[in-house]
């Protein structure tokens, strides 16, 4: 009797496959019109510059102007050559994409919602989660929720019942979330061409690893888009200022390939639901805004993971021109939220923060008991680890203790008379 040969799980597990939709790429590179391509757009004239101001106000860039764009506008591909004929395990874990927003213009975070949907292969996007933030803007409630049931069934609201802050909205999401990797991105961005298969590829490979992509530049005027920079290392000076290191040689000598960065810039990422629960999710005691990207990066570091950059995986995210929401009325947020991480994390090194911000020294980060249980569980390396083997290169750029000045005295005008001078 004849035996049928062994099926080869092995290399049907590791087989790799070319993920782009050419039919759709052609398509999208016919469109023509108002900030197609990613071009600047233009608002049509009969505008007075009142009602620009008016919505400018409170989104912090031009949202009138987005209204007047498609909401499945094509974006330029401005990936690096090589990544356009890259191929990606044909195994990828499917997601659930978690947009948590507060007030967000209707048109920007349906151009988001849109962009993942017409740039996704449809077998890996389970779902796509809008968390509505408490809210006050009257289409981020009926309206949404009325558009959603009629044209995008792949789309799912939930609305919290007090403001929360983004952190734990994050998690609100992430909780009714039921794909086995969680993409989190802000209710402002823009995929990009095969942007999720860079990013699933390093978590099927390995399950503690967290991706981001290459976040793009969506301008806050006209709504050009463009690159930032060629890639860089996420680092932080010690404000806790996002900053970022430059590449490593091995990195710029493989342009496609995956590289490891010390923090993650904040909104934009994939993560394994397994690996996110590992870790505790995010701190829920971080409120509104601020200190979640360290937090969630020195975990994932220290704790036995890795953070990746991926080149060939690009989104667009408008930067605000400034801020546009009020102090919810929580006092200083922010410092809180760093002491926090601060105080769980960093060990020894938290007291280069705290020297510059002593006013930290007296905030009360409230209750820690369940974060640091986590670090002891899961038998967390020590900061310092961190420092010396990940973000190696921070302190040369970004000194803890600032060094002492190399010369000092006064410069004048060689030409003023002595009279002049003001003694
Ligand atoms: N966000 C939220 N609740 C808040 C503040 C922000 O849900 O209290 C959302 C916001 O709508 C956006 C994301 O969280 O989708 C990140 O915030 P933002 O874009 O303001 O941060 P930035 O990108 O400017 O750092
Ligand atoms: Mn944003």
């Amino acid at each position: 009797m004849r035996v049928a040969p062994a099926p080869d799980f092995a290399r049907i597990l590791h087989s790799k496959i070319d993920w782009h939709d050419y039919h759709f790429i052609e398509q999208e590179l016919r469109r023509k019109g108002n900030g197609e391509q990613g071009k600047p757009a233009t608002l049509p004239p009969h505008f007075s510059a009142e009602e620009k101001e008016k919505l400018y106000k409170t989104n912090g860039f031009n949202a009138l102007l987005s209204d007047f764009i498609s909401l499945n506008r094509s974006i330029p591909d401005i990936r690096h050559l090589q990544c356009k004929n890259k191929k990606y395990l044909k195994n990828l874990p499917s997601v659930s994409i978690i947009v948590p927003f507060h007030n967000e213009h209707f048109s920007t975070l349906l151009r988001t919602v849109y962009s993942v949907i017409i740039r996704t292969p449809p077998k890996l996007l389970k779902e796509i989660i809008l968390v509505d933030d408490f809210s006050s803007k009257a289409h981020c409630k009926k309206e949404l929720d009325e558009y959603v049931k009629k044209y995008l069934p792949v789309v799912k609201v939930i609305h919290l019942p007090q403001r929360k802050g983004l952190i734990r909205a994050r998690l609100a999401g992430a909780k009714i979330a039921s794909a086995p990797v969680f993409v989190f991105l802000d209710s402002h961005t823009e995929a990009n061409v095969n942007w999720l298969p860079p990013l699933l590829e390093p978590i099927a490979e390995n399950e503690r690893t967290c991706v981001c992509p290459f976040i793009d530049v969506i301008a806050y005027e006209d709504f050009t888009y463009r690159a930032q920079d060629e890639g860089a290392r996420g680092a932080f000076d010690w404000e806790f200022y996002y900053k970022r290191l430059p590449l490593l040689p091995e990195d710029l000598a493989n342009p496609t390939k995956p590289f490891k960065s010390p923090v993650m810039a904040g909104g934009l990422f994939a993560i394994s639901s397994n690996f996110f629960w590992d870790l505790g999710g995010y701190d829920p005691g971080l409120d509104i805004w601020g200190g979640e990207q360290y937090e969630l990066s020195f975990k994932i570091w220290q704790c036995g993971g890795q953070l990746l950059d991926a080149p060939c995986s690009r989104v667009g995210h408008i930067y605000r021109k400034f801020a546009p929401f009020p102090n919810p009325g929580v006092g200083d947020f922010v410092g809180r939220n760093y002491r926090r991480v601060a105080e769980v994390w960093m060990d020894e090194y938290a007291e280069y923060l705290y020297k510059r911000r002593p006013h930290y020294r007296a905030i009360d980060p409230g209750d820690l008991t369940k974060q640091r249980a986590i670090r002891t569980k899961l038998k967390c390396k020590p900061f310092r680890w961190f420092m010396e083997e990940i973000a190696f290169d921070l302190v040369k750029k970004y000194p803890p203790v600032e060094p002492p000045d190399f010369a000092h005295g006064e410069v004048m005008n060689y030409h003023l008379k002595p009279e002049e001078l003001n003694t």
